[in-house]
């Protein structure tokens, strides 16, 4: 089912999901679903798998030369989505980068998505590969998630790259990304939220935003979403503080800001068992009060661990 029938199914009634990344290659799918497990009493009525695009690593030859390696890391999303909607009868969200591909490539993995079962995609462009510092986009590819949802748009008329069938015409529901905090490589926020105007515009279907901890965020963020005529779901990404760490990590990687509450809270821990609590207690407010304005969905980015979730969701749902 799509993600937006389950948001109009459940009348105004917040849900919740959260998001996997695959196992890093040579790991066990085991691994993934003990983190699953502990999580389906909450009845999440999808989950998403991230897409990771190939990295570069240099290795040195024993002849003192220097060979380059392009790899995926964490390849499996595919068979990781079909294996969650056979073993847990969920929806499985694979999310689908334009980073990588060409556009031939992008529509075959559409094709199995499809034959698989699967009705939704989160559609992005992807990060630079770590060692560039750009996104560069592949030549027969796409350069923004905008013509992404544009090509699964037209596949859902039945437009393929190079025929049209009208029996062929796929049904998928279309999510997109949004940035309470505007997306770092954007020269401010209105300008951001226009590109996101485009991408509704070529199709999308439900927002799913960046992680954030200041609500006043997201709410701002949606406020201008609706007044930019922007009326789908606006599904916020939430993700609990578990190390100090995380007071440097997330900020480089998200690109997004921290309240000086929270940030006194972790700085005051005497170890990381103490910031865990804290990430719990906070995200636990948070959620509350983002319940409370009737979100439709609490979306949380697991990233491979599940106790502080189960933890949280015990206290909501
Ligand atoms: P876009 O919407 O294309 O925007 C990228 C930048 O370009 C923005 O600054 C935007 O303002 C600007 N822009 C957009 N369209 C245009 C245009 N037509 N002309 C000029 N400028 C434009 N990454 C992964 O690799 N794998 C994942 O699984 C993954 N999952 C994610 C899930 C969520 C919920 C989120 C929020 C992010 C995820 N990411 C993932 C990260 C994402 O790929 C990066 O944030 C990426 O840098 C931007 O993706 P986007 O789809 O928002 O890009």
């Amino acid at each position: 089912m799509k993600v937006t029938e389950h948001i109009k199914n459940a009348n105004g009634k917040t849900l919740f999901s959260f998001e996997i990344l695959p196992p890093k290659k040579g790991e066990d799918l085991q691994n993934i679903f003990s983190n699953i497990d502990p999580l389906m009493e909450f009845k999440p009525p999808f989950i998403d798998v991230t897409y990771h695009r190939e990295e570069y690593e240099y290795r040195e030859l024993p002849n003192g030369s220097i060979q380059k390696i392009i790899t995926r890391k964490r390849p499996g999303t595919v068979g990781i989505c079909a294996a969650i909607q056979q073993k847990y009868k969920v929806d499985a969200v694979p999310h689908l980068i334009c980073g990588g591909f060409n556009k031939e490539e992008t529509e075959n993995i559409l094709i199995d998505f499809n034959f698989l079962g699967i009705d939704n995609i989160l559609v992005l462009r992807g990060d630079p590969i770590k060692s560039e510092g750009f996104f560069k986009p592949h030549p027969q590819g796409h350069s923004y998630a905008n013509e992404l949802v544009s090509q699964v748009g037209h596949m859902n008329s039945g437009k393929y790259l190079h025929e049209e069938y009208a029996h062929g015409a796929t049904n998928f529901c279309i999510g997109i990304a949004g940035y309470p905090e505007k997306h770092f490589e954007s020269p401010n926020l209105d300008t951001d939220l226009g590109y996101l105007k485009q991408k509704i515009n070529a199709g999308g279907n439900y927002i799913v935003t960046q992680l954030f901890f200041d609500n006043k965020k997201y709410f701002d963020f949606v406020k201008k979403c609706r007044e930019l005529g922007i009326t789908v779901p606006i599904i916020p990404g939430i993700k609990p503080i578990s190390i100090k760490k995380h007071l440097t990590i997330l900020p480089n990687v998200f690109h997004i800001d921290m309240p000086q509450e929270l940030v006194k809270a972790v700085e005051n821990c005497k170890d990381n068992k103490a910031v865990y609590e804290v990430g719990i207690e906070w995200t636990i407010n948070q959620c509350k009060e983002l319940m409370k304005q009737g979100v439709p969905v609490l979306h949380f980015y697991s990233m491979g661990r599940s106790e502080n979730i189960r933890r949280i969701a015990t206290e909501l749902f």
